[in-house]
């Protein structure tokens, strides 16, 4: 036990039963939590933030498709049913696998029996992290805010500049990476200007914003089949986005973007390139390879170390000779295999992920859906995608809030999470 002043920070700590501490409660930690409801052991789960994000529609609250809250929902809501779950709102600082206890930012420490690493990703700015500042990524309810204000603030400032040069910055978004993330994001923001902005404004004409879409290898969607790339680039293209395929982006400030070739003077970019391990890696010293992913054992076991266990985003688990993507499926399939395991004492079986299809979305009934052999795209793609991701929806109420929004969007083009806050 570590010397005063820290604390224990278990809310109950009860000597007799195994103690199972799970750091994250996105989709791969909130899962395994669900799976050992009820169980013979005291789970605690410990996150920053008291909410389980839906991470895959953050693009359709920065884009004011959707409010905030409808893609989040309590952590301890989720659980409440869970009588041998705790829930601890705190920053984890570190893990001492010495002491076997979790060092939070407070000072406090909780101590385990075992213990789930599943603190996600973070944006990868390639050794560029100064470019955060002008180039926000959509990874929290914060960052998606930021965005949606910067991109309805630009349209507000537009109307009322009268200098050339300054309104075609302001009405020009530049989007970094030409994978899921970016490809959603450009399609929607495209949308809001040609569809959902038309006619509200005197001076300006939304719908000549220009959106380009900048990826620096030479397909969209890369990971996908491509005969999906080549309809992830017709689909934005005819939306209006200017795609510009092997660019490599050189510079980010406030005022812009510099491409190898050319400079673009832009009010808003947005960053949706690749993603790499949130802390967790770094606690584990020796184990980080270069995406900072923790590799871990067919159980899903830290490799080197003794009942600690990772998954989901932090984690570098590899099937077939190839790490699983980062994906929540992934996460969530990995949280629910583990956490039934972890039920009994004793090494949990291999894992086995089983994919439902990969898709991404590029706008209004344009999707893309990959299973096996099957490559679909357009309408019945993007009902795949709206399935699939309802389906993941935390809580019945939310799923029918969001599907309920989704189709009067799908008729009328209006937005009402239209804030600038
Ligand atoms: C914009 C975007 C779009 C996406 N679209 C899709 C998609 O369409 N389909 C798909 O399958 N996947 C998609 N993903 C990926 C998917 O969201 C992730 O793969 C998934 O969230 C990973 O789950 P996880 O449990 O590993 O991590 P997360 O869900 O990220 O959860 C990690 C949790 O750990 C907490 N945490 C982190 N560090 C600490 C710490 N030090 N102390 C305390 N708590 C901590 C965080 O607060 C968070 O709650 C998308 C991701 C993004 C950002």
């Amino acid at each position: 036990m570590p010397p005063a002043p820290y604390l224990d920070r278990t809310p109950r700590p009860d000597g007799n039963k195994r103690r199972i501490v799970i750091i994250g409660g996105g989709f791969g930690g909130l899962a395994c939590a669900r799976a050992l409801a009820s169980a013979d052991v005291h789970v605690t789960l410990i996150d920053r933030r008291n909410h389980h994000l839906f991470q895959p529609l953050l693009y359709q609250v920065s884009t004011a498709a959707l409010s905030p809250a409808d893609i989040a929902v309590p952590i301890r809501r989720v659980l409440a049913h869970a009588q041998n779950v705790d829930v601890v709102l705190a920053d984890v600082q570190g893990v001492d696998t010495l002491l076997r206890h979790v060092q939070l930012s407070d000072g406090g420490y909780v101590p385990f029996d075992q213990l789930v690493v599943a603190t996600g990703s973070a944006y990868n700015y390639f050794a560029h992290s100064e470019w955060a500042a002008s180039a926000p990524a959509p990874k929290t309810i914060s960052d998606a805010r930021t965005i949606r204000a910067r991109l309805l603030k630009a349209f507000e400032e537009a109307e009322s500049c009268a200098e050339t040069v300054r309104r075609s910055a302001l009405l020009t978004m530049v989007v970094v990476g030409g994978g899921p993330t970016g490809v959603e994001m450009a399609g929607t923001v495209a949308e809001l200007a040609r569809y959902t902005l038309r006619g509200d404004f005197r001076r300006i004409d939304p719908t000549k914003a220009r959106v380009i879409l900048v990826e620096a290898g030479p397909r969209l969607l890369g990971a996908f089949p491509e005969v999906l790339s080549a309809y992830a680039y017709r689909a934005p293209v005819r939306l209006g986005v200017e795609v510009r395929l092997n660019t490599t982006v050189q510079q980010i400030d406030a005022k812009g973007v510099q491409l190898a070739d050319k400079r673009i003077e832009a009010a808003n970019v947005i960053w949706g390139a690749g993603v790499r391990a949130a802390a967790g890696a770094a606690w584990f010293g020796g184990t980080e390879n270069r995406t900072g992913r923790i590799p871990v054992d067919g159980n899903m076991a830290i490799i080197g170390q003794t009942n600690i266990y990772a998954l989901g985003d932090v984690a570098l688990f590899l099937q077939n000779g190839k790490p699983l993507p980062a994906l929540a499926q992934v996460a969530q399939q990995q949280g629910y295999h583990l956490g039934r395991a972890l039920r009994h004492p004793g090494a949990p079986a291999p894992f086995q992920y089983r994919s439902n299809g990969d898709t991404a979305v590029i706008g209004r009934h344009a999707a893309v859906y990959s299973f096996g052999h099957l490559n679909l795209t357009g309408r019945v793609a993007w009902l795949l995608w709206a399935v699939a991701h309802v389906y993941l929806l935390i809580g019945f109420q939310k799923r029918t809030l969001v599907m309920v929004q989704w189709v009067w969007r799908y008729f009328t083009f209006e937005r009402g999470a239209r804030l600038i806050d």
